[in-house]
């Protein structure tokens, strides 16, 4: 099979034989031909280096107007450097057809370049979602005349938050022909996603590939409610290589566990809402770069953030929404390297796992908490590794060894190493001399039972939702202690429950026990509010701006 064979034109199959592309891949022999029609729509299941770029850049170039100077074609994709070599490939391909532009789109660089290379004319578009849906907020790009849609690495950019994004976009590409999809996974909401907005979708799959991410190692860990700081505490030291993002439902927690952990000696900040581009970007450059090991953040704030190469997720609290976990967990196990995802998790809530199982069709593993004594085994092992792994190349040592003999020529090697090893340790060792068990013992039956009973509050519960304005979802307050506060922001926005209570939270710096029920549309959305801080939270919102739109609230029953 060739390139010409595929229907490739004479102008592209001048620039593969200049690249060296001989036979087409797998996943180019399946898809040009499909996609070539230029109206049939497609799912194609591989993974990276398999071809992918060329399998939709080639048919892409030859379809799009090179005379035509505006945005014919949409390639959305996870990450800034996904971003620039799909434009780089494509400029490869392109070299022999003449006028054609293509522009990377994407965050975290000046955005008014990006804007001037677009109003230059150009036909292909490749853009990260946030900064696509900044550039169609302002007006600087305009999606009516695209005609096809790539989007490629779908199941990344799910895990990255990015859901609600990419349907807005396929929403509004009105005249839409063809849409692509890859994705290296196909979770359930891709299939969601496809089914919605795919007409009968051509699907390919090259090589294995499984329903959910089976890189990660899901576990759990069952403490009590106030032993959740410890808990994650002896995780962490547990891990000695952690390199790794800690989520909270709150920013209150974020910042209050950041701090305590940096006061015992940890690399970590916080990262949340109220942070400035310029302390967030700060932030982000020192985890990046692992001046900082741990990373805490809610989920709003690590919305799209993008790092390779992490080794744990830690959930200090399962989120409330069950979508939240995917994305939280995918931040690990990418790029084909394995990760862990450990919840800490109230006997309680045990029962939520088996939800999550089944939503990431992954098992969930029960993990005791380490005790004192297996926190220190471990960091022992990881010292005496690291000692051992020491490069002394390249220091002048040898000069010195003649002093150390003389200085050490009364001690024993056993007691340099013990030295050593008590410098390196004490700290550990007094800490965990003592150190209480955190498991929580024999109390998950007692979670299961209370999960039945609390299965059938949550069906007095979903009657009660029938009721608009009375009641809370939880127990106790009566609707004479909420107040009903209106607010013009929904799930348009791009925000879903849980990340919106999290929002209003983080905005109005009030705890989520001042919460009632929520009931969120797509254009507005209705919080019951303890009337004790529906005040606060009224002050906090009410004429702010979110993403350039300003937010109203007011009390919905005196309006
Ligand atoms: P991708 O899956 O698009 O990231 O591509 C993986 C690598 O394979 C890239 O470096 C491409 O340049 C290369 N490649 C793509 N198609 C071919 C081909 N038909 N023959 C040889 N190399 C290819």
């Amino acid at each position: 099979m060739t390139f010409e064979g595929l229907g490739i034109d004479a102008r592209l199959i001048q620039a593969t034989d200049a690249l060296g592309y001989v036979t087409p891949t797998t996943i180019q022999e399946k898809a040009i031909p499909v996609l070539l029609s230029g109206t049939k729509d497609f799912i194609g299941l591989a993974q990276t280096g398999t071809g992918k770029t060329a399998a939709f850049g080639l048919p892409l170039l030859q379809l799009i107007k090179a005379d035509s100077k505006f945005p014919q074609a949409l390639v959305v994709c996870p990450t800034r450097e996904l971003c620039m070599q799909i434009v780089k490939e494509i400029e490869l391909f392109k070299k022999y057809i003449k006028g054609v532009n293509v522009v990377a789109v994407y965050g975290g660089t000046s955005i008014s370049m990006q804007v001037r290379d677009i109003k230059r004319g150009v036909q292909i578009v490749v853009a990260t979602p946030g900064r696509l849906i900044d550039l169609i907020e302002r007006k600087a790009i305009n999606l009516e005349q695209i005609e096809y849609v790539v989007l490629d690495e779908a199941d990344e950019m799910l895990n990255m938050g990015f859901q609600d994004d990419i349907e807005f976009i396929l929403q509004n590409t009105p005249k839409r022909e063809a849409t692509w999809l890859f994705s290296a996974t196909m979770p359930t909401e891709i299939r969601r996603v496809s089914k919605k907005y795919m007409k009968s979708p051509v699907e390919v799959t090259v090589g294995v590939v499984n329903a959910g991410n089976k890189s990660i190692d899901h576990q759990y860990y069952v403490t009590t409610a106030h032993q959740r700081y410890d808990t994650l505490k002896r995780l962490i030291d547990f891990n000695p290589g952690i390199y790794g993002i800690i989520f909270t439902r709150t920013k209150l927690d974020a910042q209050g566990i950041a701090e305590r952990l940096t006061r015992e000696g940890y690399d970590i900040d916080a990262l949340h809402g109220d942070l400035t581009q310029v302390q967030r970007d700060k932030v982000m450059g020192q985890f990046r770069d692992k001046t900082l090991q741990l990373l805490i953040a809610t989920d709003v704030a690590a919305r799209g953030i993008d790092v390779q190469g992490i080794t744990h997720v830690i959930n200090y609290e399962l989120p409330d929404d069950q979508e939240v976990y995917t994305h939280r967990s995918g931040r690990t196990g990418r790029a084909g390297k394995t990760g862990v995802c450990m919840s800490i998790v109230h006997a309680r809530e045990t029962y939520r796992l088996r939800t999550l199982e089944k939503m990431v069709q992954a098992p969930f593993h029960k993990f005791e908490i380490p005790t004192g004594k297996d926190v220190c085994r471990k960091q022992f092992f990881y010292f005496m590794d690291k000692l051992l792994q020491t490069d002394i190349s390249h220091g002048n040592y040898e000069t010195y060894v003649p002093m150390l003999q003389e200085r050490f020529a009364e001690v024993s090697k056993e007691d340099v190493l013990k030295r050593v090893a008590a410098m390196e340790f004490d700290r550990f060792l007094k800490y965990y001399e003592n150190a209480e068990d955190l498991n929580a013992r024999g109390n998950e039956r007692a979670g299961r039972e209370r999960r039945e009973v609390s299965g059938r509050e949550q069906t007095r519960g979903a009657q009660r939702e029938e009721r608009p304005q009375r009641g809370r979802s939880g127990s106790g307050g009566s609707s004479e202690d909420f107040a009903r506060l209106f607010v013009n922001l929904g799930t348009k926005d791009g925000f879903y429950k849980a990340s919106f209570l999290q929002f209003v939270l983080d905005m109005s710096d009030l705890k989520k026990e001042v919460l009632g029920k929520i009931d969120m549309k797509e254009m507005n959305s209705w919080v019951e509010v303890d009337r004790k801080a529906a005040g606060q939270m009224i002050k906090a919102l009410d004429g702010k701006n979110y993403k350039g739109r300003r937010i109203r609230m007011n009390d919905a029953n005196s309006r």
